[in-house]
């Protein structure tokens, strides 16, 4: 072999040792996975400058004990036009296990939680609200149903300390949301939730959608429960949601139940719908059309009649959108788009 042959031989294993030192030993993988997080938490904000010190000393504390110190907390700025995001800037100083993400303008909560649920890193993700009245002392009972073996782990806000005019509305929202989704909750839109790590990464949370996670993950196959957690009043700023909650969150429940129950089968919906009124509409018409045969009564004498009509042109119209959709669905990217939880 000449000089110059054994030169570019050891020059090569040179750079075999080099990439070894990149290549990772098992010890090291223990290390990594020692200092990655165990709890994420993300908490959605907007205008919250003067409850953000006190949650982040009572996060600290309860953090170290249910996750010994191995966790992130992600605060989402959604837009604040106050000091928050300065607050959270000398939190994050102070600790830097406290990081942020800022947003330009408000985009909305779901919004919030959907860009922090993509930087988790934690096995288990807690989801909180900024305004102090959820409780980071219920982190750990969270956490031990997730242990459990439940995949999502929903705070009950059993006690409410909640104005009445958001009260009542909201336990018939959720009565309602309850039957329709076939899941058997008290509180859906608690924002304190527990996830595993595989819940937040298949969530697609958009729109003003984070009412319903629960639904959106039960129609998934994830299993999901929940569990009484104490709630407190709002102690400073004001609510961010108004009385259009409620047009909103009805309109968003409709939307929930379309893509989850019938997205893949939107003739189910449309047909039996639309059978239903055709039929009693033709079922009407032809009672009708017997009496005046038999030259009971004219049928411009009978108003039903219209009704009759109408009920089948409804009836045809919601049988075609039913197939409309069918045919969408057939060219749709997302038809087999099923959720596999494991492979051998
Ligand atoms: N929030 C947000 N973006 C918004 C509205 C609200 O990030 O557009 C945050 C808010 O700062 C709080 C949480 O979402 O941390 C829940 O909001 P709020 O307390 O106003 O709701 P409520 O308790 O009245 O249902
Ligand atoms: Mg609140």
């Amino acid at each position: 072999m000449t000089q110059e042959l054994v030169n570019a031989e050891g020059q090569k294993k040179e750079k075999n040792n080099k990439n070894a030192r990149f290549v990772r030993k098992p010890h090291q993988d223990n290390q990594a996975r020692r200092d990655s997080p165990f709890i994420s938490v993300v908490i959605p904000l907007l205008n919250e400058e003067e409850s953000l010190p006190e949650l982040a000393l009572h996060l600290e504390n309860e953090l170290k004990k249910a996750s010994h110190n191995r966790y992130e907390v992600i605060f989402v700025d959604d837009g604040s036009t106050d000091d928050s995001f300065s607050v959270i800037r000398s939190i994050n100083q102070r600790n830097r296990r406290f990081k942020a993400i800022r947003f330009r303008r408000n985009y909305g909560k779901s919004a919030a939680l959907s860009a922090g649920f993509n930087a988790a890193q934690g096995l288990i993700v807690i989801t909180m609200d900024a305004d102090l009245q959820d409780d980071p002392a219920e982190i750990q009972n969270l956490v031990k149903k997730i242990k459990e073996g439940y995949d999502l782990v929903t705070g009950w806000k059993k006690k409410r300390h909640d104005p009445l005019t958001k009260k009542i509305p909201s336990k018939f929202f959720n009565f309602i949301t309850s039957i329709a989704s076939g899941v058997k909750l008290h509180d859906f839109n608690s924002g304190l939730k527990a996830y595993k790590r595989v819940v937040v990464r298949n969530l697609q949370v958009y729109g003003e959608m984070h009412r319903y996670l629960p639904a959106l993950a039960h129609w998934q196959g994830f299993k999901v429960t929940e569990i009484p957690v104490t709630h407190h009043a709002r102690r400073y700023g004001k609510t961010k949601f108004g009385l259009s909650r409620f047009i909103k969150g009805f309109l968003d429940l409709l939307t929930v139940l379309f893509t989850t129950r019938y997205f893949k089968r939107p003739l189910h919906f449309f047909g039996t719908l639309g059978t239903l009124f055709a039929l009693s509409g033709f079922g009407i018409d032809l009672w009708l059309t017997i009496e005046w045969f038999m030259k009971k009564t004219a049928l411009s004498n009978r108003p039903l009649a219209l009704l009759g009509i109408a009920l089948i042109i409804v009836g045809v119209q919601l049988i075609s959108m039913g197939l409309l959709g069918e045919m969408i669905t057939k060219n749709s990217l997302e038809k087999a788009n099923y959720q596999i939880s494991e492979r051998l």
